[in-house]
């Protein structure tokens, strides 16, 4: 048998000009300890699971040792944060150790975050509480089992140490992994300084690594935001059909490669509420959840204006060229959001009346205060007769004022080709059970902090893994949190 190894680095952005980024080791911690490893993950990414559980794997995942072929760095990059414009941001408490390539030729970006000071840090510590890393851990996991493009946590580390925040709390670290880490805001940064041909250089490397027919459009920039706008788009719709709220949708929180990333004051709804925030920062409610259709198309009107010199070199035609382009990102996103709604309600035949079916749902559901997940999950089993699965039934009731709306529904199901079996399984694929529930996730991070018992965050992890699949045995991780459960501020814990 050979030895465990690690990862084979190939580091494209550390290619990149000087400017992109500092170079910057992690920062060593005193006793790392590893608290789980992603294994599906690791074998999908072609990194030898032994070593990821090795002693040597965990230095590596702590920031204490570099693997060979590492050449870590920090990249810079700027941000518009709850609409005010900040010019030099970067990765302050994250550091890119390097980027691997999988099995099918897509490149991965490995990343430490809590892993130190960096140039970038101003007056941060550049660590992370554990807190939020097995928030982020298992936020991002469940998200990546419902489909929806996300960085993904290849694992998480203790690291021994203690960071000062309102209290002294235990440190970690979290391995980060996404098809890379460049933001509109990387775009925002050489725009503001008028320089052009970094930006160049960088859409050039975007457009190589996430959006390669755009090479050969007849203008290749143009092209370029085309397709972050429609991946943007694709994206937003997902969250809003799972109930998702980001929660601090700043620029420099926006891929350009169209994963969801930065998984601080994130939640996902329990009762529908269309102005639900959560973050403990968002005192104005700019990123509510009935928000982020218009921030996401805000925040790509900044992308759009970063790539102006080089759509074209006569700006006036740049600005026609993009403002179409961002005009579009609507009818990308309604037709995305129509869909996805429709498909929860097992329709494939999309039009007014079926959008018209869904805002009427929405809205009853709105008076009721109406569990989200549970409503949609309810609407599934009810497609079709029971065919042997679990039902959530014993722990959700349908608020009576859908009565009327159920009537409707089971009308406009008459025009749709397919059997009511078909429709109930298409149903059960895109309205889970399980999500990751705020108040699960406080549960596991307290018995994590308080007792350093993590068998809990293991049980919740394992349990989203497969969140179709309802079992009463379960329940409990299915059911809406009782009144003195309910989490109403996420903190975004940096
Ligand atoms: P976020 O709100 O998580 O997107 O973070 C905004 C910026 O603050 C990013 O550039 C981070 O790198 C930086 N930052 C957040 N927490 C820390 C920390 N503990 N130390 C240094 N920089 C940090
Ligand atoms: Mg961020």
């Amino acid at each position: 048998m050979s030895q465990p190894h690690g990862p084979e680095f190939d580091n494209s952005y550390a290619r990149l000009p000087d400017r992109f980024y500092a170079r910057q080791a992690p920062e060593p911690v005193r006793s790392p300890g590893l608290i789980r490893a992603n294994q599906a993950l690791a074998q999908q990414l072609g990194i030898d699971v032994a070593w990821l559980e090795s002693e040597e794997g965990l230095q590596v995942l702590a920031g204490n040792t570099l693997a060979p072929g590492s050449d870590p760095i920090a990249t810079v990059y700027a941000a518009h944060q709850f609409g005010g414009w900040n010019p030099q941001l970067g990765d302050g408490r994250a550091v890119l150790l390097g980027e691997v390539v999988d099995r099918r030729g897509q490149r991965y970006d490995l990343q430490l975050k809590g892993s130190g000071r960096t140039p970038y840090s101003r007056g941060g510590d550049g660590r992370a509480p554990l807190g939020p890393v097995l928030r982020e851990y298992v936020v991002s996991e469940a998200m990546a089992v419902l489909g929806v493009p996300t960085s993904r946590a290849l694992a998480a580390v203790t690291t021994g140490e203690t960071v000062y925040r309102d209290r002294a709390l235990p440190g970690g670290v979290l391995t980060r992994v996404s098809s890379s880490h460049i933001r509109i805001g990387t775009f925002q940064f050489f725009a503001a300084r008028d320089d052009h041909d970094a930006v160049r250089v960088l859409a050039d490397h975007v457009i190589q690594r996430h959006y390669p027919d755009a090479a050969t459009a007849e203008r290749p920039y143009l092209a370029l935001l085309e397709g972050v706008i429609a991946r943007q788009a694709e994206l937003i719709a997902h969250w809003q059909q799972l109930g998702f709220i980001h929660g601090v949708m700043n620029t420099d929180n926006m891929l350009v490669s169209g994963e969801t990333v930065d998984y601080g004051p994130c939640a996902f709804m329990d009762r529908y509420d269309p102005k639900a925030v959560f973050s403990s920062i968002d005192s104005a409610g700019r990123y509510a959840y009935a928000n982020q259709p218009g921030i996401g198309q805000w925040n790509l009107a900044w992308l759009a204006r970063a790539l102006l010199p080089i759509i074209d070199p006569d700006e006036s035609r740049a600005v026609e060229l993009a403002q179409q382009a961002i005009d579009g990102f609507v009818a990308r996103y309604k037709e995305a959001y129509a869909q996805r709604m429709c498909a929860k309600l097992g329709i494939a035949r999309v039009d007014d009346e079926a959008a018209s079916l869904v805002d009427d749902l929405l809205e009853r559901m709105t008076t009721a205060g109406a569990d989200y997940t549970l409503t949609f999950r309810r609407l599934a089993e009810l497609a079709a007769p029971n065919s042997g699965f679990h039902s959530v039934e014993h722990i959700f009731t349908l608020p009576d004022v859908l009565e009327p709306w159920l009537e409707r529904w089971r009308e406009l199901l008459e025009r749709e080709t397919s059997s009511a079996a078909q429709r109930q399984q298409q149903m059960l694929l895109c309205n889970p059970a399980f999500i990751p529930r705020n108040h699960l996730i406080e549960e596991v991070i307290q018995a994590a902090v308080e007792r350093g018992d993590f068998d809990p965050f293991h049980r919740l992890v394992e349990r989203l893994a497969r969140p179709g699949e309802y079992a009463e045995a379960d329940a409990r991780y299915a059911m809406p949190p009782r009144p003195e459960e309910m989490v109403l501020q996420t903190f975004c814990g940096t």
